[in-house]
């Protein structure tokens, strides 16, 4: 072990569109390689890695409802998509010697296993990389939602958002250059001025059950074992 980290047990939360990298859809070789790489260095300072990954470099549900399609079928396509990213992911983490396990939120025995709790805990204690796919399960939620479920269901320290933006900004930094990052906030007062940091759900989930929340861009690199370390790379979200 190469490091101290501050927590033995995390919640990493993905986002489906960093998986894009430049490109516009789809998953980026490279960006995946990356990823993985990040999740390696974690997993060999002896830290416990559960992964929810989202599926918005796939299908989102909400511009498909919006223009006429039902929300709910949107939605379960949007939870599919996650699970091809985290075969993807899991692909991945196999090629550089790191074991991992997919469990679905949604049935489907031949592709992943289901998720089980217990099942889940004890891969951790293993060692092993557990990746939670298709969200929460249900439609009208985010896989933002699912990361802080999951991360209290299975007693994360610390649910780390790592995505393409590096925190949580006043405004939107690519619409409002005057927009500033916060070094930490509220989860009242993030969910108050309805940031974009996660949606209110997930918000409201972590606050009530104190579950502290990292954001920082996945695309630093070695950012992911620097928040594991104790460090601070974009924005604590707190109660
Ligand atoms: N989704 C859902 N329920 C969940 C998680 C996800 O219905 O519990 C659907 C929803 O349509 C969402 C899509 O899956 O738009 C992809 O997830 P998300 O947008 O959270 O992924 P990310 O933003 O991380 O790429």
């Amino acid at each position: 072990m190469s490091q101290t980290p501050a927590y033995q047990r995390i919640l990493l939360k993905l986002s489906g569109e960093a998986l894009m990298g430049s490109d516009s859809y789809g998953i980026n070789r490279a960006t995946i390689e990356q990823m993985v790489k990040e999740v390696k260095d974690v997993v060999e300072m002896g830290v416990q890695v559960a992964v929810v990954i989202g599926g918005g470099n796939i299908f989102r549900g909400v511009a498909p409802a919006a223009a006429g399609m039902d929300r709910a079928t949107a939605d379960y396509m949007g939870m599919l998509a996650t699970v091809m990213n985290a075969l993807a992911l899991q692909d991945a983490l196999k090629h550089i010697g790191v074991v991992s396990r997919v469990q679905s939120a949604l049935t489907m025995q031949q592709v992943a296993e289901p998720y089980i709790r217990g099942k889940a805990m004890r891969y951790l204690e293993e060692g092993k990389v557990v990746i939670f796919a298709a969200g929460t399960g249900n439609p009208f939620f985010t896989t933002d939602t699912a990361a802080a479920l999951r991360g209290m269901e299975i007693g994360a320290d610390i649910v780390l958002k790592a995505t393409k933006v590096d925190g949580v900004y006043t405004d939107d930094p690519k619409t409002n250059p005057d927009a500033t990052r916060y070094e930490s906030i509220t989860f009242d007062e993030a969910i108050a001025k309805n940031l974009k940091v996660m949606d209110a759900t997930a918000l409201t989930l972590c606050r009530d059950q104190k579950m502290p929340l990292s954001v920082f861009s996945i695309f630093k690199q070695g950012a992911l074992k620097r928040v594991v370390s104790g460090a601070n790379e974009g924005t604590l979200v707190h109660v």
